[in-house]
């Protein structure tokens, strides 16, 4: 595996083999696990060259807290990047991906950007899609992967690549959430738990499971209600649980449409979310 750490050379790398070699991307902000490795195996399953970024992106906190405490594992990470078959890692410092003289653009992400992490997290899908859009623009993949775990993100991602007219050129492939033997959620936020934390966390699993068993049975707001006092009752402060259209976010007008079950919820001062298809 080549390490890159200056944008300049990691984009001659790429951009002189991008006609020859299909080329899979996987960003990440590093603290890997087997989540962020599903991902590099299936780029290289569908790819000649597979990249990985690590950047813990500061524009996308919106909490400094957050930021300050984000796992930092490099040592691991390469050693997990290499077993998966990574070919480049991009390990950039934060002046490769704002130079000075960079100015951040408005991305104009329409409702998405106000619904649920949105409304929790100002700012949030912004600094994502700065990031992103560097990260393109440097990396010029044929593929970028993300996981079905930060469900929302991906449909920012989606109207990312619209905005920026690259869903040609780009293919969005979408992962599926992988998940610890208790059904929590994979994420390397999950290393700030306590094991006690991590056996309580998986009651977001739990909840949500249990508004996919009753989807139907029972009106949705009681499903949502009944999932956030089962958290609460765990210790959990709830931002949301929620049902809705899985492909505006909106609520339900029934259940033909596919739906989609979110949860957001901190415990022990680590905020943690989830989703799940439930029909
Ligand atoms: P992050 O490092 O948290 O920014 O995540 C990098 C990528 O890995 C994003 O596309 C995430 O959605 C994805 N990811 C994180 N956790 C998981 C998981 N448990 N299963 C699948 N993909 C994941």
């Amino acid at each position: 595996m080549i390490i890159f750490k200056n944008a300049g050379q990691i984009s001659a790398f790429t951009n002189s083999r991008k006609n020859e070699k299909q080329i899979g991307f996987v960003p990440t902000m590093g603290a890997l696990h087997e989540g962020h490795l599903s991902l590099v195996r299936t780029a290289k399953e569908y790819n000649d060259l597979v990249a990985c970024s690590i950047f813990v992106n500061p524009t996308q906190f919106n909490s400094a807290e957050d930021f300050k405490h984000y796992p930092v594992t490099i040592e691991k990470d390469i050693e997990l990047l290499i077993g998966a078959g990574c070919d480049l890692l991009f390990l950039p410092p934060a002046d490769e991906i704002y130079p000075t003289g960079y100015t951040a653009r408005t991305y104009d992400l329409g409702k998405v950007e106000t619904l649920f992490e949105g409304r929790y997290r100002p700012g949030h899908f912004q600094g994502v899609c700065q990031v992103v859009d560097r990260l393109l623009e440097i990396i010029e993949p044929h593929r970028i992967y993300f996981g079905q775990k930060d469900y929302q993100q991906c449909m920012v991602i989606v109207r990312l690549l619209q905005l920026l007219h690259k869903e040609m050129e780009c293919e969005l492939v979408v992962e599926p959430t992988v998940r610890e033997e208790n059904g929590l959620a994979m994420s390397s936020r999950n290393l700030r738990l306590s094991q006690e934390d991590r056996e309580k966390a998986a009651t977001i699993f739990q909840v949500l499971q249990y508004m996919q068993d009753n989807l139907g049975n029972e009106p949705i707001k009681t499903l949502q209600n009944k999932a956030s006092q089962m958290l609460r009752e765990k210790g959990f402060e709830v931002d949301y649980t929620a049902i809705a259209d899985a492909t505006t976010l909106d609520p339900p007008t029934g259940y033909s449409e596919r739906l989609v079950g979110l949860v957001a919820a901190t415990i022990s001062g680590v905020r943690l979310i989830d989703n799940m298809f439930l029909n």
